[in-house]
């Protein structure tokens, strides 16, 4: 292994040189407190930055073997170093000097949630973190000088100060890894209290705007249960902690608009991730199979039966075997509902603003107008009972413009400028007082879930070239030569997320022996052991330091919007 004098004396023998000499740090470098892993190397000044990993033998990092005794306080602990290492990189190094990134460190993106990544990871015998650094030229000509600066003062200086123990602000850290465990913890306590979600007193809901996810600061009315949902959950770390549990089977979120429905609905939504400490969401925790489900007009469907909610298409179209380049309203968000049960959904969150009306409700009146036989679409409201009687599968609506709904209802709350009421008694003894002429449209069962075995040909992760391709944003992501829409899954918390997806849908596809001939379900099943057993390690070719872990459910979604999937029984 070469040490860091030898690092020093390559880096000013570089100066001046073409960018391509830099190729010649790719390998080990051992450092007297840490080993440097340079595994990529950059093109050009101007291409991605070169991907660099530092080891630290725990020995010197020092962290106590309490913080990261149990997955969850070593998910914490691993993400809280992440922002750590964030935090310190324009604190501790120059940042620009040169051409294109030249100059850069940094760390992988990150948001409110805490998240398996990859960037950090801890074992008992060291602490290692992937760094992206852009190396320094000017022009194409490598500034031997300023590299020998970042890598051998500001580097070393980075990982001092963000990844040593004794460096580390104690208290925050403690905070964030109870954080994290105490969250798992109230998620772990849901089904066997028969709870699908809970919102801790005094949690804070809304967010800064629409377009930022951090809590709203000064106006935040802090969340208070109403004593009739009131439950006291147990935290490892904190202790005991009341707050409002929304019980298994169907319930409405009612309320005046703006009130706060779409808020809490939202609330829920994250709550099947865990969040730092200030969010004002820490204890907010929904079980971890709960989907988010909206209509989403425009998107592709492949195969997918949809026959419990729609059927006799006016073109003759077979709803068991349902495939469409361009869904409609109501084709969408019925096959939402049967792709995410399909992947294993336990709980559904709908809100009337991102639903399809005529999916949601139909009323005495259309009744007597438009026959039954003249409509293809068996609304919600009919089957939302029938797939808690027959799947256990619960729902929380948030529905503010239909009392018929009350009719399904094991449980109704009331946002009432922002605070929540029990108003099940009250909506039932409506039910009574004004019962319905509506006629019941569902049938008896809810119908049965779909098992597609997917053809892993279609799937098709590389370019013509054969490289693999894999770009996300926050609202697609490119699988080869194909873009997937994700601007309307909600439950995408971050990019990492969204990188990850890409490749673990291109294993599956490359990984035939493995997963060929299996129902998606089962594909799913063996990617979450795998995700389990290995983490996103199992997944992704080299160490890149740039995923976050994503839910099964956010894999199936992705690969159910992909343009070019088709079955293997030849169905589409
Ligand atoms: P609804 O879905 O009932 O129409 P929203 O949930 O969209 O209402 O909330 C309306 C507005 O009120 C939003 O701007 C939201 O950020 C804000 N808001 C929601 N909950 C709270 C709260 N607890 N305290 C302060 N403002 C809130
Ligand atoms: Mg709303």
């Amino acid at each position: 292994m070469r040490d860091r004098r030898e690092l020093d004396d390559l880096l000013r023998r570089l100066n001046g040189k073409g960018y391509g000499a830099y190729k010649s740090l790719e390998g080990v470098w051992r450092f007297p407190k840490f080993v440097l892993f340079v595994d990529h190397v950059q093109g050009d000044p101007f291409a991605t930055p070169s991907r660099l990993r530092v080891r630290v033998p725990m020995e010197i990092a020092g962290i106590p073997h309490e913080f990261y005794r149990n997955k969850s306080r070593k998910t914490a602990l691993e993400d809280f170093l992440v922002r750590q290492l964030a935090r310190w990189i324009p604190k501790v190094t120059k940042g620009n000097r040169g051409s294109g990134h030249s100059g850069r460190f940094s760390v992988v993106a990150f948001g409110q949630c805490i998240l398996h990544r990859t960037a950090v990871w801890v074992t008992e015998e060291h602490v290692e973190a992937i760094l992206s650094v852009g190396l320094p030229a000017a022009g194409r000509r490598i500034l031997g000088h300023e590299a020998a600066e970042m890598l051998l003062s500001e580097l070393p200086e980075l990982v001092r100060r963000a990844l040593f123990f004794v460096n580390l602000d104690k208290a925050a850290l403690r905070e964030h890894v109870a954080c994290g465990e105490d969250a798992d913890a109230l998620r772990e306590q849901l089904a066997e209290r028969g709870l699908v979600a809970f919102v801790a007193e005094g949690a804070i809901l809304p967010r800064e705007s629409g377009v930022s996810d951090r809590p709203l600061g000064e106006g935040a009315i802090p969340f208070e249960p109403p004593p009739s949902l009131s439950v006291t959950l147990e935290r490892p770390n904190r202790g005991p902690i009341r707050g409002m549990g929304i019980p298994e089977g169907v319930t409405l979120i009612v309320g005046g608009g703006y009130h706060g429905k779409s808020t809490l609905l939202s609330a829920l939504a994250q709550g099947v991730y865990n969040h730092i400490p200030g969010d004002g969401r820490e204890y907010v925790v929904t079980r971890r199979e709960a989907v988010v489900i909206r209509a989403e007009d425009g998107r592709f469907v492949c195969g997918v039966d949809i026959s419990p909610f729609i059927s006799n298409l006016p073109n003759g179209t077979d709803t068991r075997n349902f495939s469409t380049q361009n869904a409609s309203g109501s084709t969408s968000q019925a096959a939402n509902i049967m792709e995410a049960l399909e992947a294993g959904a336990k709980v559904l969150l709908v809100d009337e603003d991102t639903s399809a009306t005529n999916f949601m409700i139909r009323d005495e009146r259309m009744q007597e107008l438009v026959v039954k036989e003249k409509e293809p679409i068996t609304p919600f409201l009919d089957k939302v009972r029938p797939l808690y009687r027959d799947h256990g599968v619960s729902s929380i609506l948030v529905m503010g413009g239909s009392g018929d709904y009350f009719e399904v209802a094991d449980c109704v709350i009331m946002m009432d400028a922002y605070r929540p009421r029990d108003v099940t008694d009250k909506a039932k003894e409506i039910v009574r007082k004004y019962p319905l002429r509506r006629r019941p449209e569902g049938g008896e069962r809810f119908g049965s879930i779909p098992r597609r075995v997917p053809d892993l040909s279609s799937i098709r992760p590389r370019t013509p070239k054969g490289k693999l391709k894999i770009r996300a944003s926050k609202m697609a992501l490119q699988l080869g030569s194909s873009v997937i829409d994700l601007s309307r899954i909600h439950q995408i918390a971050e990019v990492p997320q969204a990188r990850a997806i890409g490749y673990i849908l291109a294993y599956i596809a490359e990984n035939g022996r493995r997963f060929a001939g299996k129902p998606l379900a089962e594909i799913l099943d063996e990617v979450e052991r795998a995700l389990e057993a290995e983490g996103l390690w199992a997944f992704i070719p080299a160490r890149y330091g740039d995923l976050a872990a994503p839910r099964r459910f956010e894999v199936a979604a992705a690969l159910n919007r992909l343009r070019t999937l088709r079955l293997r029984d030849g169905k589409v």
